[in-house]
């Protein structure tokens, strides 16, 4: 009599058994670069119309929201706004006036520290869509920049379903590229939201949103990096869970020039590019538009001043300082819970 094996059998039915106890992979992810960097969404709920939808979905809001606030495209909104000489108010759009709102908020909030029109001596220094200085900038030059910079310069008035964004001086340059990451995380974020979708992950470039958890039903992890050029180095790893985390640095985006660094973060009250030892300032707020504009402000304060700030608002805070012995990180109490490393 012939014997049958049953191990291939076996086999197949162990096989069988792990795919239908397994369950199906339910995480989506998209990636792409916009506004001069990166973006990543992912979900681990399903979006109607699945991948291809998502994409284009995105896709079409991230181009919306370029083409209202790109000083890095002549045609857009702001560049127009830019441009005109006159003194006649523009209308723009709600969405826009959002962030030009966030922007002015946090201007006075700051004191000054957040400006919005600050883009003249941005672009003094080189790091807006204009060319890289091949010489530091004269005093004269940065003296002339300074009297074009100011949000008492600028006026917000709603008008109907849209607003009047104003000047009171010709040549005054608005400049949302602070903000234009944080705003972006929002509107996505509010897109998967209209969509049924409350499991994601948000990143465009340094502001994060999260909700939810991912497709292991962990809630989403999101590491500071190291600000050095060590590429993957973590400082620490947060837990932004229904909220939004922005972080700003000075050490991706700068320039040596006669053997001087200079980062694209400018105090508006000296007209130059900030020189203390904050490297990185992360903040996390209900809102990536708030958060986003937070940051930049600590980063423009200093390690000092910013955490004094914090603490006084209450704000939960993350700063890294360069010392001579590498880096030092520091947070406020509000910040400990979302720390990893502070969780049971
Ligand atoms: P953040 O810390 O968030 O902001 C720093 C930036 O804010 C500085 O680079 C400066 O522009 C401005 N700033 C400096 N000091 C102050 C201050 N005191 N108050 C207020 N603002 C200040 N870059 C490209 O190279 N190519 C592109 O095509 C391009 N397109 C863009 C389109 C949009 C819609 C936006 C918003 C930005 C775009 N950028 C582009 C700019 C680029 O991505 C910027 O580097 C980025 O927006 C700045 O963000 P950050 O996270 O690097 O720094």
């Amino acid at each position: 009599m012939k014997t049958l094996s049953l191990a291939p059998l076996s086999l197949l039915l162990c096989l069988m058994l792990l795919t239908a106890c397994q369950p199906a992979p339910t995480q989506t992810r998209i990636q792409g670069s916009t506004m001069g960097t990166y973006y990543a969404v992912t979900l681990s709920d399903p979006f109607p119309g699945g991948q291809v939808a998502l994409q284009g979905e995105v896709d079409a809001l991230l181009a919306r929201l370029n083409q209202e606030i790109s000083t890095y495209d002549p045609d857009s909104l702001i560049s127009r706004f830019n441009r005109n000489a006159g003194k006649a108010p523009m209308p723009i759009p709600a969405s826009m006036a959002r962030i030009v709102r966030q922007g002015m908020d946090a201007g006075r909030l700051t004191r000054g520290k957040l400006d919005v029109t600050v883009g003249p001596l941005v672009n003094l220094w080189g790091f807006g869509p204009d060319k890289r200085p091949v010489k530091r900038p004269t005093a004269e030059q940065i003296t002339q920049a300074r009297e074009r910079v100011g949000i008492d310069k600028l006026s917000l008035t709603p008008q109907g379903d849209h607003f009047l964004l104003g000047k009171s001086i010709p040549n005054l340059y608005l400049d949302l590229s602070t903000l234009g990451e944080g705003a972006a995380s929002d509107e996505i974020a509010r897109l998967l939201e209209r969509k049924g979708v409350h499991n994601y992950l948000v990143e465009v470039a340094g502001a994060v949103r999260s909700k939810g958890h991912n497709d292991k039903g962990n809630p989403w992890r999101v590491a500071i990096v190291e600000p050095s050029d060590r590429q993957g180095a973590i400082e620490d790893v947060v837990t932004p869970n229904g909220m939004a985390l922005s972080t700003a640095g000075s050490y991706r985006n700068y320039y040596e020039l006669d053997g001087r660094r200079y980062s694209h973060i400018i105090d508006p009250a000296t007209g130059e590019p900030v020189t203390h030892k904050l490297v990185s300032a992360s903040v996390i707020t209900p809102t990536a538009l708030e958060a986003d504009a937070l940051d930049t402000a600590l980063m423009v304060m200093g390690p000092e001043q910013a955490m004094a700030f914090a603490t006084e608002h209450k704000l939960a805070v993350y700063l890294i300082e360069k010392t001579d012995l590498g880096f030092a990180a520091r947070h406020t109490p509000e910040f400990a819970p979302y720390l990893v490393r502070s969780q049971p």
